[in-house]
């Protein structure tokens, strides 16, 4: 019945003048405008109501042509038809009993016909919209909370404290696997399921609420599922309480957040692990490391170790086999750490080439040395890569902590990666303990890095040049440059005290270029007046790095430009183990050379690997024969027969020989006797500033 409408009541009653009479009582009543229809059988009033929709009330005869006498026949096959529809019942005073029945199955209201009156019909049509119109609201509220509880995603929970009992909505059950009707109404039945390592929060959340500290029960906690699995959910409640505040009843939500756990979870291990090897990272590492320090300084018994490691020579595995070779071999590397470790201890990957394990708990450094040992050994079986087989050596530093010995996670690391460092330093595949002198070593070392940087800015370095001496003449053939680094507080410093830290830093290749263009600038100004050396030639040393740049070739030829001087009188020497490291590739950068013009030595010869049959394939002028023999030729008579042989074999090659490092007028004579065609060494000079060198020329110095 909408607002303002008339009311469309149904009147169903076969005697007409009743009919007439309730119609004339209708029109006294109070009621607003109203359209009546009348029929005389209930069939007809059935027929009516399937035709023409609306009606707001119903007045019906109890007893019908088409009706049982008194049954209540009528009443129900009418409401079947409209079940919204309030129906009010007309009976006759001998049929009071049957209308109180037919009240208590749903009629809204009866009236006896004959003391009825205007406003009696009127009350009692108007209550009986009312009250329908409030069953119906109800209803449908009732009907709207089904649905709410069933179609929502969430379980529900309602728990009555009076009967102990609780209710699980279906969704609730099925999220654990289960039918309705198969969880008990029982809050063991929910307690019980939840993770036994969950349950004291779950408890405390629960007491929280219940007495009054916490605004509202929530929980996330794992329940088990019917598949033995934990679920992970979110539980939610509130508590309802009589005015003296105590809790009569309890009700809330469970909504599975198993697949947000999961992301968070997965979240919190990638920031923790890293992505490659699945190993810990750096901070999850730190952290642990942390823990121990702690522990050391809690419990004066407690030992921990830390071994720093570094895989020897992983970036040619990285160069020649390419990137994912080099990640495949890392992920073998991590899985082959990790079974040599106890459950307590940590291996995390820092990145690159660089692993750290944690040691919980070492008898001493014996201990971690037996650990290290063992890693080595199972280094030794040769790892397979992208097809590959692969041989890896690790470089293995420890140090131990105990009681106050450290303080910050980074000073343990530092230390190990020191001594790592020192391993490594001294040959590789080996180990070593960490001990105070390592770490004045690595500062002095650290020290000096930064002084390399700022040298070549404050040209710092200078050139001392050593005459090449023809020993068939006994003049000078050329001048080997020699770095000099006049370090502010130090002094002269010779190579030996800071080209290893230029090498391990890069600096080595810009210091290289100046040496390079120095050296270039200082022969052209010999080769013309005053000096007028016009056919001397400068030889200057690349290192490996030097050596492996891409723009070598082209830099040197503009350098060649630049300062003038003839390709041929510049030679470079290349030390024995630079070319046999580089293999190929050294053979194409020294016919590169060669195409420009310039001569290139091998310096150092004897001291590497390379074998003498190997000789005919490298595309170099000369060798140097290294000073370890020309000293020991005074001593012993084999090492003048190595030489000897240096020599023929060499004048086979047609390269030429020079002899370093010669120190007396005997070692001149026998080589001079060899055939030897150069020597250089301290008993002809030793290496001179420019302007002593610059004397020698001009002098037309001769030995
Ligand atoms: P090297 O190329 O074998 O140079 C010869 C070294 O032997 C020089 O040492 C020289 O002073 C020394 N020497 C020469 N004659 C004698 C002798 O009769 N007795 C003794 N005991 N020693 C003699 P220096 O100048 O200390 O250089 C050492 C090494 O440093 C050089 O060995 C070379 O490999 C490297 N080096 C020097 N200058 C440079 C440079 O500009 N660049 C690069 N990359 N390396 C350099
Ligand atoms: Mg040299
Ligand atoms: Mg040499």
């Amino acid at each position: 019945m909408l607002l303002g409408e008339p009311n469309v009541i149904l009147l169903v009653e076969d005697n007409p003048g009743d009919a007439r009479l309730i119609r004339r009582l209708l029109e006294g009543t109070a009621l607003r405008p109203f359209q009546l229809t009348a029929v005389d059988r209930v069939s007809n009033a059935v027929d009516h109501l399937r035709r023409h929709g609306r009606v707001d009330v119903i007045l019906l005869d109890v007893s019908l042509p088409d009706t049982r006498p008194g049954s209540l026949d009528s009443l129900s096959r009418v409401s079947r038809e409209a079940p919204d529809v309030p129906i009010i019942l007309l009976t006759g005073i001998d049929d009071e009993d049957l209308a109180v029945r037919a009240v208590r199955e749903g009629a809204q209201d009866y009236l006896v016909k004959k003391g009825i009156d205007s406003g009696l019909l009127g009350r009692s049509i108007r209550y009986a919209l009312e009250r329908k119109r409030a069953e119906v609201a109800l209803r449908e509220s009732q009907e709207r909370y089904a649905l709410a509880v069933n179609g929502a995603k969430d379980g529900l929970w309602d728990w009555d404290f009076k009967t102990g009992r609780i209710y699980f909505s279906c969704r609730w059950k099925s999220m654990l696997g289960y039918d309705e009707g198969q969880i008990d109404g029982d809050p063991a039945a929910w307690f019980d399921r939840v993770h036994p390592d969950d349950l004291p929060a779950v408890h405390l959340a629960l007491s929280a609420h219940l007495s009054g500290r916490a605004p509202d029960f929530e929980s996330e906690h794992r329940i088990l599922h019917r598949d033995g699995s934990y679920r992970w959910v979110l539980s939610r409640g509130l508590a309802v309480r009589t005015e003296t505040g105590e809790v009569y009843r309890m009700a809330g939500s469970q909504s599975d957040v198993t697949a947000r756990k999961l992301a968070e979870e997965r979240l919190q291990h990638d920031a923790f692990h890293d992505p490659l090897t699945g190993l810990p990272n750096r901070a999850l590492f730190m952290d642990r490391l942390g823990m121990a320090i702690a522990h050391a300084k809690r419990r004066l018994s407690y030992t921990f170790a830390v071994l720093f490691i570094d895989l020897d020579r992983f970036k040619n595995v990285n160069d020649s086999l390419g990137h994912v070779a080099g990640d495949e071999l890392l992920v073998a590397v991590a899985r082959r750490l990790e079974s040599c470790l106890r459950p307590g201890d940590t291996v995390a990957r820092l990145g690159g080439d660089e692993f750290t394990i944690l040691l919980d708990e070492v008898a001493d450094v014996d201990h971690a040395v037996q650990v290290a040992r063992r890693l080595h050994q199972v280094m030794a079986q040769p790892f397979k890569a992208h097809g590959h087989e692969v041989f890896v050596t690790i470089s293995l530093g420890i140090t131990v902590g105990a009681g106050g010995d450290y303080d910050r996670p980074e000073d343990v690391l530092r230390d190990a990666d020191t001594a790592m460092y020192d391993a490594k330093t001294s040959g590789k595949a080996r180990d070593a303990v960490f001990d105070r002198n390592m770490h004045d070593r690595a500062v002095a070392l650290l020290e000096l890095e930064t002084d390399l940087r700022r040298a070549i800015e404050r040209s710092e370095f200078e050139i001392h040049y050593q005459p090449i001496v023809s020993l068939a003449t006994g003049r000078i053939d050329a001048f080997e440059a020699l770095l000099r680094w006049r370090h502010p507080r130090r002094g002269l410093l010779f190579p030996n005290s800071f080209v290893p830290v230029a090498e391990d830093t890069g600096l080595i290749v810009p210091i290289g270029w100046w040496v390079l263009h120095e050296a270039c600038r200082q022969l052209a100004a010999w080769q013309s007046p005053p000096w007028s050396g016009g056919d001397l030639a400068v030889t200057v040393n690349l290192s490996g790095k030097q050596f492996r740049q891409t723009d070598l070739v082209a830099r040197i030829e503009e350098i060649l430009q630049q300062t003038g001087i003839r390709p041929g009188k510049l030679r470079l020497e290349i030390t024995e183990s630079t070319i046999m490291e580089q293999a190929e590739g050294a053979v194409a950068t020294l016919l590169d050379l060669r195409r420009l013009g310039v001569k290139l030595y091998v310096d150092d010869f004897g001291t590497g690997y390379s074998s003498l049959s190997y000789l005919h394939r490298l595309p170099v002028d000369a060798l140097k024969i290294d000073r370890s023999f020309i000293s020991a030729m005074d001593l012993r008579a084999e090492h003048s027969e190595i030489v000897g042989t240096i020599l023929t074999l060499a004048r086979t090659l047609r390269m030429d020989v020079a002899a370093e490092g010669i120190e007396t007028a005997e070692q001149v004579t026998r080589l001079r006797a060899l055939d030897c065609h150069f020597g250089q060494g301290y008993y002809f000079s030793r290496p001179l500033g420019q302007l002593a060198a610059g004397g020698l020329i001009r002098d037309g110095a001769s030995w």
